[in-house]
């Protein structure tokens, strides 16, 4: 079944061949990576062809059904990534920026889907994206999970909806090992929101407050971090008038949520042209 990708070389065949995807995880041991090998071997029409994780990472050789936790698998973790672009029709990354870079490289030297889920993205990496989708379907999302991108629709609406007399934070609070802050989802949910009330984030954005800083100009869009414990992903988008304010929220009880999310928006890779996509254009919601 041809995926409609540029071809690899002179085969113009090979994609979800016998109607499976080949898919492959890289950064197969960290929380997420281990959550998506086991979506992964458990999706229909998905087959986990190949893994890697870290350059000198200890556990190349070890079998990846393994190290999430199931039976064995008969994949054992790549010593690298070329095996996995070589091997795969795409790949699911929830890595680190650094390494998701090199791994669009990859990605588009080998013509293989590439889903992103790594957060804390330079926003100089936009443009490098934009190169590579322009070669490869490309699944860009700071959240995978069906509920927080109906809250993005959501927030955009209500943005759109009330004047600048509602003051609009954004909250979220994650788990003690987090790196990035605001998280990828925070920052998703404020341009919903600038994008709602017409403006530009980057102007009116207030990344954090400390000290005597003055009473909150009207039509800033403000940012709040809580960081604790194993909590998985909570967003909260305040609409604060006098005397009344609009809440909405999502919480994350599990990790499982994006890697189905991913796993989701791996498949549909499946035939599509080169590309920009967003989990708007996996779920159906644009
Ligand atoms: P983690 O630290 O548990 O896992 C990251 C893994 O990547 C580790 O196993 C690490 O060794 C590996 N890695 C690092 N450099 C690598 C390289 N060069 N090649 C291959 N593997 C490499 O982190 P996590 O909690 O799994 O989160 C990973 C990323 O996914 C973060 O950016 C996080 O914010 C993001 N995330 C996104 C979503 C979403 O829905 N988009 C959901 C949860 C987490």
């Amino acid at each position: 079944m041809p995926c409609g990708f540029l071809p690899r070389g002179d085969d113009i065949v090979g994609y979800g061949e016998g109607g499976v995807m080949k898919i492959g995880v890289v950064g197969c041991a960290g929380r997420m990576g281990r959550n998506l090998v086991k979506q992964v071997a458990a999706a229909a029409g998905a087959e986990l062809a190949a893994v890697c994780d870290r350059p000198g990472y200890s556990g190349v050789g070890q079998d990846a059904g393994v190290l999430a936790g199931l039976e064995p698998l008969g994949i054992p973790v790549s010593a690298g990534p070329e095996a996995v672009f070589a091997a795969c029709d795409v790949v699911i990354d929830f890595t680190t920026p650094e390494a998701t870079a090199r791994h669009a490289a990859l990605a588009v030297e080998h013509r293989t889907a590439l889903v992103i889920g790594t957060t804390g993205l330079p926003a100089a990496f936009e443009a490098e994206l934009a190169v590579a989708s322009s070669h490869i379907a490309l699944v860009v999302a700071p959240n995978m999970s069906l509920g927080v991108n109906l809250l993005l629709g959501l927030v955009e609406k209500v943005a759109r909806t009330l004047d600048e007399s509602f003051d609009i934070e954004v909250l979220e609070m994650h788990h003690r090992h987090k790196v990035d802050a605001p998280s990828g989802t925070a920052l998703a949910l404020g341009r919903a929101a600038a994008k709602g009330r017409g403006i530009d984030l980057g102007e009116r954005s207030v990344r954090s407050r400390d000290g005597i800083t003055g009473a909150r100009t009207s039509g800033d869009i403000g940012f709040a971090t809580l960081r604790g414990g194993n909590v998985v992903g909570d967003h909260t988008v305040i609409f604060a008038a006098d005397d009344e304010r609009i809440e909405l929220t999502h919480k994350a009880g599990d990790r499982t949520i994006f890697a189905r999310g991913a796993v989701r928006a791996a498949l549909w890779c499946e035939g599509k042209a080169p590309g920009l996509y967003s989990m708007a254009d996996v779920l159906g919601l644009k």
